[in-house]
């Protein structure tokens, strides 16, 4: 019996020799190097290095040349860089991604189209490659300001552009028009079939222009959206793969989703189904809203049941609560004393179970009903640990700053919001960057860097002084390791440092000495995810062929 046993091992021991001189994983090379470059490694120090060595989808070391070269082996794929700057993966935390990726290859977008000709191109061009009838769908995230012609498209261009197709173009949440085809296609022949709040927009004669005001915001868009036609499942799932590949194709490797209206928990299939596939390009950190009115409460205990605080792995995992608990509270600078009730109630249960929340709160000015909800839920569980966050807050005053801080809670910024920036940084306050994207605003995380970050100055001309103006470095940072820190990240990614994650991007033109006003131009040339190249171009466009998604 020893005897068999002892024989057992000997043969035990051989294979594990064999198979440690046959398989290459046991070997100490890199599986990619970069080298000859510029890294903005955005660790403690900003400090800039040369080169990065990368096994196993982590970063193994980073330093000059002459070191990182030193661990390449014969089957080492090493990338020249040719001097070019490499900065950690772009984390928006603040991003509608899911819900933007669901309709990606369905709507037509105006994200970086310079004038209402090029606008109205993108609609011709789609409705050539639709059916007549088929509806054209614009849900935001375009401003009239990036149009040379500083307007908004009217009915007549639409109708112009595409003659066959009923079209709807929404702005931000407050204003939409559609061409007659689209009334006439969602059976609204008067002001009385409008959802509410809504009206018809008329001009100087009183005749109606084809657009649809709300002056209140957010409803009647939430509605009108809703009476458009989904996408298929398939095209859901498409639209999430081809959305994600165009935020890699930016730097973008990781986001912070709030879920958001027109976004329930159904229709979080296509993304789980990618997930499922191992085809996420895009690290994601979830958050649960409140769905049905009346009902949040209930509906957040049920769900999150299943949902231990954390689920998931490093491509996708579930990030506590947020934007919207409630719809009480949503958007409602003076609820009643029950919202209030009803909104303590569920932050308290959220807090008590360990979770992070994230809340949609754009007004400085009222933010004191939020803020004391926290503080009085802070004084029974204290949430330092939890990593809440308010997203927006516009003009955020030193004061609310200090609430914030004084109960480590964390501040998402977005667009030309961000205009107390210098403050938040000299309190401490935990600052991820992002957009809002994709009804807001738009995803380019380079041109929320340009306009609410490094520029002084935005589409809209001057919106803040110097003094509230932060450096690149720090415009940076809250980009990546800032971002990071909301979904307890930034031990694994948010900077290019040994052991973390290899989540990086080549960048087209040097961050931090082009031009300010040149920032929003950059793009991607390479996007590493997990040490997997999910985007290349250009120059490296060869290297893509090794397409499949990071493990996770
Ligand atoms: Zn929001």
């Amino acid at each position: 019996m020893r005897k068999q046993f002892a024989n057992f091992i000997r043969t035990a021991l051989l294979a594990i020799c064999v198979a440690a001189i046959a398989s290459p994983a046991w070997s100490q090379n890199a599986d990619t190097i970069l080298v000859n470059g510029k890294i903005l490694t955005v660790d403690s120090q900003f400090s800039i290095r040369e080169a990065i060595a990368v096994r196993d989808g982590k970063i193994t070391a980073v330093g000059s040349n002459a070191d990182i070269r030193k661990q390449a082996g014969p089957q080492t794929r090493v990338i020249d860089l040719r001097g070019r700057t490499v900065i950690p993966g772009l984390i928006d935390s603040h991003i509608h991604a899911i819900r933007a990726g669901q309709t990606f290859t369905t709507e037509v977008n105006w994200v970086g189209a310079t004038s209402i000709v090029e606008a109205m191109n993108r609609i011709r061009e789609a409705s050539l490659a639709k059916k007549p009838g088929s509806w054209l769908i614009v849900a935001g995230g375009w401003q009239p300001q990036q149009f040379k012609e500083k307007r908004r498209p009217t009915q007549t261009d639409l109708v112009a552009a595409a003659p066959n197709n009923p079209v709807y173009v929404q702005h931000d949440y407050d204003w939409e028009v559609m061409t007659p085809a689209g009334f006439a296609a969602m059976g609204i022949n008067s002001e009385a079939d409008l959802p509410r709040p809504g009206k018809l927009e008329r001009d100087a004669s009183g005749n109606p222009t084809g657009a649809i005001e709300d002056v209140a915001g957010f409803d009647v868009a939430i509605a009108l959206f809703e009476k458009l036609p989904h996408p298929t499942f398939d095209e859901q799932v498409e639209g999430t793969k081809k959305f994600f590949r165009e935020m890699n194709r930016l730097g973008v490797t990781g986001v912070g989703d709030p879920g958001g209206n027109n976004l329930n928990p159904e229709n979080y299939q296509p993304l789980f189904k990618v997930w499922r596939q191992h085809q996420l390009t895009l690290r994601i950190a979830y958050s649960l809203c409140g769905s049905t009115p009346g009902k949040e409460f209930e509906e957040l205990k049920s769900l999150t049941q299943m949902l231990p605080e954390g689920f998931g792995d490093d491509m996708l995992k579930f990030n506590g609560l947020g934007e919207r608990l409630t719809w009480g509270m949503n958007n409602n600078d003076y609820p009643t004393t029950e919202d209030k009730e009803t909104y303590y109630q569920i932050v308290r249960w959220a807090a008590q179970k360990g979770m992070p929340v994230t809340m949609h709160w754009p007004k400085d000015e009222t933010a004191d009903t939020l803020l004391s909800i926290y503080e009085r839920v802070n004084a029974e569980f204290p949430i330092a640990d939890l990593r809440w966050s308010v997203a927006h807050l516009t003009n955020a005053s030193v004061q609310n700053l200090q609430r914030m801080k004084a109960m480590g809670v964390g501040w998402t910024i977005q667009r030309p919001n961000a205009a107390s920036v210098e403050n938040a940084k000299e309190l401490g306050v935990n600052m991820g960057a992002g957009t809002d994207a994709h009804r807001v605003a738009s995803y380019n995380p380079f041109t929320a860097l340009q306009w609410s970050l490094v520029d002084s100055k935005n589409a809209g001309g001057v919106h803040r002084g110097p003094d509230q103006t932060p450096t690149r470095e720090d415009a940076l940072r809250a980009y990546t390791i800032g971002s990071a820190w909301f979904s307890f990240d930034e031990k694994k990614r948010g900077s290019i440092e040994p052991g973390k994650l290899a989540d990086l991007a080549i960048l087209t033109k040097d961050y931090m000495t082009v031009p300010a006003d040149q920032i929003g131009s950059i793009e991607s040339l390479l996007t590493m995810v997990g040490g997997k190249i999910v985007y290349a171009a250009g120059p490296y466009a060869s290297l893509e062929k090794d397409s499949q998604a990071p493990k996770r």
